[in-house]
């Protein structure tokens, strides 16, 4: 069994974090690939290295001294390693990279060395062997990871050392350069590894015990979901819910490979994980009948009515306009004699009244009108799917709390029943839903 961990930054802001990153790689054998983040906040008014670091290379290019910022990076690390009591000459390879620190120098350069200093620390405590991203995670001419390349390099550095610590969030392109990713991509070089090698589970340790059943800003206390499919998942990002980033999915999704997001500083908890579909089936009755909620605010309802109106020709037309201003339709509903596009605000902007002009030129209706301040709440769960009267119950639920629904729209797998409400019903619908379904 190889399970790959990977640890965010405040897993490893700080001594302490480095001491409960070991007890979790020495609790379990199979942990076999470590991936780090570059050092993060120890609390709420600390700063990354990574913000430390770009706001250097900020100074530098304004040709301002960054000696002082520098010297806190610098501060940090030594710190660690004699708390820790480290070998590494940090001193040394840090004097050497500030004499380096002039215009020229790459900004991803600079920013990935959160990640190679952090990394080379923790290998050192750990006792794993140090492979730079540089060596094993590699970008095509494109910018796009060359998959095939970074699986070859990462699967041979594992069978060459046993135990291997890859730093995260950058990698190498074909011209030698260091290339880094979105902000708080090392989930993507977590993924990679984990897909490189087939592993059993990726594990996401960070500072929450999973995801939860819904936004803890609008639901007090809500559950953590134990348990939840890909495309489950697929369906709370889309309608808002902050989730992983889907650049840090699709390689483990790709492989069937299970995600498991844990808690560094509660590693008693088992976290959410994420599954394929296939395997969750059998389980599928000691499980909650909802997975999680999530929505939106401010969306528009557009409405076409005209008589006998050949319902196919003008929907194509009038999406044939949307499309025109790069305005991404969330739903549709169709009447007999109507239909109802459903799309963010602000994706129109004031195009609205072009779009509109637009419609009236080719679809010739009877009457087109816009309905702005809709919020839409997105009801997921994959046993939703084929129990009659799922809706039904949700539509009760909401209607005895006096809230008005003004779209419904399910897709055909039934994983997620999508409502449009006013605005400001929006927090009040989650929380009944949540109460309704999952308190
Ligand atoms: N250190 C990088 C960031 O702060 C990448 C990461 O943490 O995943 O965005």
């Amino acid at each position: 069994m190889i399970k790959v961990a990977k640890f965010g930054g405040s897993s490893v802001a700080g001594p302490e974090q480095f001491h409960r990153v070991k007890a979790i790689v020495e609790a379990d054998p199979s942990r076999r690939i470590v991936v780090a983040s570059a050092a993060g906040k120890r609390s709420g008014d600390d700063h990354k290295l990574t913000d430390l670091l770009y706001l250097c290379h900020a100074h530098i290019t304004y040709g301002v001294s960054c000696d002082e910022i520098f010297g806190t990076i610098r501060q940090r690390f030594v710190e660690i390693r004699d708390a820790l009591g480290l070998s590494l000459d940090i001193e040394r390879e840090l004097d050497a990279l500030a004499r380096r620190l002039d215009r020229d120098m790459s900004v991803d350069e600079l920013v990935s060395r959160g990640e190679y200093f952090t990394s080379r620390l923790l290998a050192e405590y750990l006792g794993f062997a140090f492979v730079d991203a540089a060596d094993c995670v590699f970008f095509g001419f494109d910018g796009q990871i060359d998959k095939e390349k970074t699986y070859a390099a990462i699967s041979d550095a594992l069978e060459a050392h046993g135990r291997i610590l890859i730093p995260g969030f950058y990698g190498r392109l074909p011209t030698g350069k260091i290339k880094v990713m979105t902000r708080g991509g090392s989930d993507i070089s977590g993924a990679l590894a984990a897909a490189a090698v087939r592993a059993d589970v990726y594990e996401n340790w960070t500072d929450v015990s999973g995801i939860l059943m819904a936004d803890p800003k609008i639901v007090k206390d809500p559950a953590p979901i134990a348990k939840i499919t890909y495309a489950e998942l697929q369906e709370l990002a889309f309608a808002g819910a902050s989730v992983l980033h889907e650049d840090s999915i699709l390689p483990v999704k790709e492989r069937g490979i299970a995600l498991n997001i844990r808690n560094t500083n509660r590693p008693e908890d088992a976290g959410t994980l994420i599954v394929d579909e296939a395997e969750d089936e059998a389980r599928r009755e000691e499980e909650r009948f909802i997975t999680g909620i999530a929505g939106r605010r401010n969306f528009s309802i557009l409405t076409v009515r005209k008589r006998n109106m050949n319902t196919s020709a003008s929907l194509r037309q009038a999406l044939e306009i949307f499309d025109r201003y790069h305005a991404a339709v969330e739903h549709i509903t169709l009447g007999l004699d109507s239909f109802a596009l459903v799309t963010a605000t602000a994706a129109l902007g004031d195009s609205i009244y072009d779009v509109i002009a637009d419609i009236q030129k080719s679809v010739r209706p009877d009457d087109v009108s816009v309905q702005d301040g809709i919020a839409l709440v997105a009801t997921v769960g994959r046993k939703m799917s084929s129990r009659p009267g799922t809706s039904g119950r949700l539509f009760h639920a909401l209607g005895k709390a006096g809230i008005n629904i003004r779209t419904i729209a399910q897709g055909a797998d039934e994983l997620a029943i999508v409502v449009g409400v006013e605005n400001a019903d929006f927090e009040n619908a989650i929380r009944v839903l949540y109460e309704r379904f999952a308190g």
